[in-house]
């Protein structure tokens, strides 16, 4: 079992070093919030005072942290744990970040004998707690194959995408498409609704339709429909629109870098940028079914 130090633990960050402690793992843990280290701690996992204490001896290092900025400030400028750990140290960054910074990361991390991948998630909160997480990862074969025995304690579909910043590409890629579907599930839905439609009927009806969807099957954004859905307890928990502007804006540079048209991503952004300005970034992102409802 690995000595790992866990750095972030936030609604996501919390569930997954749990099932490290869970699955065996020496795990020291920290974050900004004491109360988030607690909570972990209360689990198995050793309460540490600074980043520069939670990564004393570790073999791995874990980062879950809400963009390239902080895991920037952590690794090399603020906290720069760069030059506190051991030779031969795996970072493991699972945040979803810029795919520059994350190369400019693993650069640093070469020159200093270390190994550094991007290993972006999805899956949800619920999927962190359940240990189902799906990782996309980016970085050499070697390093995927040392860190897939860890993945493996906090996820069920791990993917190597290719190399450094291929994760953060292909996670952009699927969120810019996941904000679309829910827009337009939430525009298509509130327009039966308009009409007379019970959304229970209406959801069931193009569930098994062509209209088919991942938020139609799992993640209804109209409170009642599905029971376990974030739509359900007032759009609180789950996956903030605040992260998801976030996701569209690397999305964003990502297509002015390559010059690829997306049209329709751009759009998706437009809207959940007005649900944010409206006071409802810490909301769930399915909450921008009330962009078209007006509630
Ligand atoms: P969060 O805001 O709940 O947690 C982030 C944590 O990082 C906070 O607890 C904060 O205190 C901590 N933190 C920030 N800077 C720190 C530092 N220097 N040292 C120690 N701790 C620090 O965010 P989250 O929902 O857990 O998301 C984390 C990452 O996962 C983001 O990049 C997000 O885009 C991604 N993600 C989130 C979801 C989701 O459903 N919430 C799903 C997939 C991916």
């Amino acid at each position: 079992m690995a000595k790992i130090a866990f750095i972030g633990l936030g609604n996501m960050g919390a569930p997954m070093a749990i099932n490290l402690v869970k699955a065996g793992h020496v795990v020291r843990a920290f974050d900004l919030s004491k109360e988030a280290i607690q909570k972990v701690a209360a689990e198995g996992a050793t309460f540490c005072e600074s980043a520069a204490d939670a990564v004393q001896e570790a073999e791995i290092l874990v980062t879950m942290l809400p963009a390239g900025r902080f895991v920037e400030g952590l690794l090399l400028t603020n906290e720069a744990l760069f030059d506190r750990l051991k030779p031969g140290t795996l970072i493991i960054d699972a945040s979803t970040i810029d795919a520059a910074t994350s190369k400019k990361m693993a650069a640093s991390a070469a020159e200093r004998n270390f190994s550094f991948i991007d290993a972006p998630v999805s899956g949800g909160t619920a999927g962190a707690a359940a240990g189902t997480l799906s990782f996309v990862v980016g970085g050499p074969e070697s390093d995927f194959q040392r860190a897939l025995p860890v993945l493996k304690c906090m996820g069920k579909n791990i993917f190597h995408a290719g190399e450094h910043g291929a994760g953060q590409i292909a996670k952009a890629c699927n969120n810019m498409l996941l904000a679309t579907v829910m827009a337009v599930t939430a525009e298509a839905l509130n327009l039966g609704i308009n009409n007379g439609m019970d959304p229970n009927i209406l959801s069931e009806i193009m569930s098994k339709s062509s209209g088919s969807n991942w938020v139609l099957d799992c993640y209804n954004p109209v409170p009642g429909v599905m029971e376990n859905a974030p739509a359900s307890r007032d759009y609180q928990g789950g996956f903030f629109v605040d992260l998801m502007c976030k996701d569209l804006g690397l999305a964003m540079d990502i297509s002015h870098s390559s010059g690829s048209p997306v049209p329709m991503g751009a759009v998706a952004k437009g809207l959940f940028n007005i649900h944010q300005t409206q006071g409802k970034g810490g909301l769930d992102f399915s909450s921008i079914i009330q962009l078209f409802t007006g509630k």
